[in-house]
């Protein structure tokens, strides 16, 4: 399955698709901020920056409705989480 990058809601554990959500509104006037207005019902409305946004492992499906619900998306490892005492070749 496809990886996209995707927030997810906190309320409802739902993976909103940067890139497909209708849900998701880019905020120019206050530079890299996102809102996340989650579907009803759930009433999550919030902003978040970009580095909020997480690898989701989900199937074209989910993708091109825009969102996940728990369950139907896979998280993968976040960047942060990898330093480089990490690298099996460096042990
Ligand atoms: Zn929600």
């Amino acid at each position: 399955m496809p990886v996209h990058m995707g927030i997810m809601c906190d309320r409802c554990q739902r993976v909103h698709f940067i890139a497909t959500s209708p849900g998701i509104e880019f905020l120019q006037s206050v530079g890299a901020m996102y809102r996340l207005r989650c579907k009803p019902p759930c009433a999550e409305d919030r902003v978040f920056r970009k580095d909020e946004m997480r690898p989701y492992r989900v199937s074209d499906e989910a993708f091109r409705r825009g969102y996940a619900d728990e369950g139907e998306y896979e998280p993968l490892p976040g960047i942060e989480n990898m330093s480089p005492r990490a690298d099996p070749e460096a042990s």
